[in-house]
């Protein structure tokens, strides 16, 4: 089966360092997704251990699971203030408000509807609990335009609405762009309405670029989980997971022949073939096929690492099996039972994710359920 291997030390290792960059922040960490595919309950526990207190979920139902998990986590000196934070994403219709109220979760309000229906939430529970509000600032996704900024500014002065945190989401942090900074002129101007109140704008990328955009709490997400944050980042952030599976079978095909679904793959040379058991319901994508994709004809596929060796996915990725050409491998490298790694310490994340045309969040977080997630307190990958 395939395996993901999960390096706990270089976990917290990567939030101390991202945590290191802006002192005069908190930093947070966003867990949505299941933690980003790797799974939320261990990454919270492992970062509430590094001193972790603001964590990030997509839903309501992500943010009550996730509570369940910290209330479990034994008490240390990191735990023993006040619970951490639980900021819910998005979503919030009027049945997750008392999900909200009763499992502290603090909702993010985006739009004047979701402010409406938390005061109505809490009046009809008789209850008083803080909420966060996201701003516009330049990405057209989630968050209050000015003029609704400025009627939530006048509810939040009147007393009508306990605010804890003011926050908007760069689109381009990666990119050298104006837009970053377009961006932080435009937070500056809305969150200026709510004087006295925490902001936090930084996701990963943005918590390199400065303390200017880092404000109270910095909310990374990939470069936790070793993904690429912007141009020179990545020699500070350590890889946290390996993608393994192991060869099924090891057989040579003549020059001329066929391999796999569609015939896709035509060999030019006799080609000794790695079949390994993964495939794209595992989340190893289909794109990141040798041949026989429409996106070939742009860009190489994938490579896998084997016996040390870079090796290059042959033919069409199926469902529950990939092809590796290992001819280029000594004769019996490469036998049954020999373990591939499909991105890892060996095998960028980024560099796969490029390769299938798509981004390292989309790898980890499409992690397929049969995908054994294996924590290692037993030594680094790397
Ligand atoms: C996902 C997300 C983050 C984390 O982003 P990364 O690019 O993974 O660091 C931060 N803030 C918001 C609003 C998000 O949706």
């Amino acid at each position: 089966m395939p395996v993901v291997e999960i390096d706990r030390a270089a976990l917290i290792a990567n939030w101390r360092m991202l945590d290191s960059r802006n002192p005069g922040a908190r930093t947070g960490a966003a867990v949505k997704a299941n933690g980003y595919g790797l799974g939320a309950a261990e990454v919270a526990a492992a970062l509430s251990e590094a001193g972790c207190r603001d964590f990030f979920v997509a839903w309501a139902e992500e943010g009550a699971a996730l509570r369940n998990s910290l209330d479990r986590l034994p008490a240390n000196a990191s735990t023993a203030s006040a619970a951490p934070r639980i900021y819910v994403l998005q979503g919030l219709e009027p049945a997750t408000v008392p999900l909200h109220l009763a499992r502290n979760l603090t909702p993010v309000l985006s739009t004047p509807d979701d402010i409406a229906v938390w005061r109505e939430g809490l009046r009809a529970a008789a209850s008083k609990a803080p909420a966060a509000l996201q701003l516009e600032s330049g990405m057209n996704r989630l968050g209050l335009a000015a003029e609704d900024a400025r009627s939530a500014a006048d509810i939040a002065a009147c007393g009508e609405l306990d605010l804890c945190l003011v926050m908007s989401h760069l689109a381009s942090a990666d990119e050298a762009t104006s837009q970053s900074a377009e961006q932080l002129d435009r937070f500056r101007t809305l969150a200026g309405l709510f004087p006295s109140i925490p902001r936090s704008f930084a996701n990963s990328a943005g918590v390199f670029l400065g303390p200017d955009f880092a404000f109270d709490l910095t909310r990374p997400g990939i470069a936790l989980y070793g993904g690429e944050a912007g141009p020179g980042s990545s020699e500070a952030i350590r890889t946290v997971a390996r993608l393994t599976a192991s060869v099924l079978q090891v057989r040579i095909a003549k020059a001329g022949e066929a391999v796999g679904y569609g015939a896709a793959a035509r060999l030019s040379r006799d080609t000794r073939i790695a079949t390994v058991g993964i495939g794209y319901a595992d989340g190893y994508h289909r794109a990141a096929s040798g041949a026989g994709v429409g996106m070939r004809q742009l860009r190489p596929g994938a490579e896998a690492i084997l016996a040390g060796r870079r090796v290059p996915v042959l033919g069409r990725v199926s469902m529950d099996l990939t092809l590796l050409d290992v001819t280029d491998l000594p004769e019996d490298a490469v036998r049954p039972g020999a373990r591939a790694e499909f991105f890892g310490p060996d095998m960028p994340i980024d560099a796969v994710a490029t390769a299938a045309g798509t981004i390292a969040y989309e790898l980890l977080t499409g992690l397929g359920p049969r995908v054994k997630r294996c924590w290692s307190s037993d030594g680094p990958l790397n």
